[in-house]
This record gives structure tokens, C-alpha cells and sequence, in this order.
């Protein structure tokens, strides 16, 4: 169900300082930076081989990642997997008493189709399940 890793979520109160963190000392490459409305934060990807970092600011106190920096500072914040068919995967984890925080695949970063499994259901872990945009 799951193909890999896609990517780690790390939430940051600014982007630029962990922009020179990531990409400087630790020498990551920017691939792709993005503000995605619907989940109330500026992203960044940066590749690490065929998977990533994703960064994550906040565009206000009252989001997600607001919420989430005010309550437990930066730090880790979620784990995505990819699929091939999030539509199929949803109804599997459905079907498994898995409690998702998205009933429907809703749009994320790079036109992929994404969904959040809630931390209840992961032992504590915030889950992110990715379909890319490409294999639409
Ligand atoms: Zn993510």
C-alpha cells in the first residue's frame, strides 16, 4: 500500500532560518517552494535522493502548524508515505478502524492529492498519506 518514505514534515516558525540551516549547513537542494492556503502554511521541499524534507511556516498563529508551534515548538511534525491510489488506500485505513483526519484526498503541495491519519490511530505519530501529482 505504502511505496516509500515521501517525505518528513518539520514545522519552523521562519522559513529563512531553517532555509540556512537546510540548505546551507547541512547542504540540501531546494526543489520546490509553495503556499498552500487550504493547509495554512509556506512549504519548502528539498531532496534528499528520491525523497524529502518538507519545511513548513505557519502564514498565521491560527493554523495547523500554528497551532502545533505554540503547543510544542519546532521540531518533527509528520511522516508521509506515498501511494499509488489514495482513493484505494483511504478505504483500506477505513476499513481498518484507522480514524483519519481526512475523509477525502484534499490538494497539497505540488498538485499532489493528499490526507492526514490522525495521531490517535499511528501511536502519537502524524501520518500524511501522498499521491503525486504525476501518477494522477
Ligand atoms: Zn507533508
Amino acid at each position: 500500500m505504502f511505496s516509500r518514505i515521501d517525505h518528513i514534515g518539520v514545522a519552523v516558525q521562519e522559513l529563512e532560518p531553517a532555509l540556512e540551516l537546510y540548505g546551507g549547513s547541512m547542504q540540501l537542494t531546494v526543489a520546490h517552494r509553495e503556499v498552500v492556503a487550504e493547509q495554512g502554511v509556506e512549504a519548502v521541499l528539498l531532496d534528499v535522493g528520491e525523497n524529502h524534507v518538507e519545511l513548513l511556516a505557519p502564514l498565521s498563529e491560527d493554523t495547523p502548524v500554528g497551532r502545533f508551534l505554540a503547543k510544542q515548538g519546532p521540531g518533527l511534525h509528520h511522516v508521509a508515505y506515498q501511494v499509488t491510489d489514495i482513493v484505494a488506500t483511504l478505504e483500506a485505513l477505513g476499513q481498518a478502524g484507522m480514524r483519519m483526519i481526512d475523509e477525502q484526498p484534499r490538494t497539497g503541495i505540488r498538485g499532489s492529492l493528499v490526507a492526514f491519519i490522525h495521531p490517535r490511530s499511528t501511536g502519537g505519530v502524524l501520518t500524511e498519506i501522498v499521491q503525486p501529482a504525476e501518477v494522477h
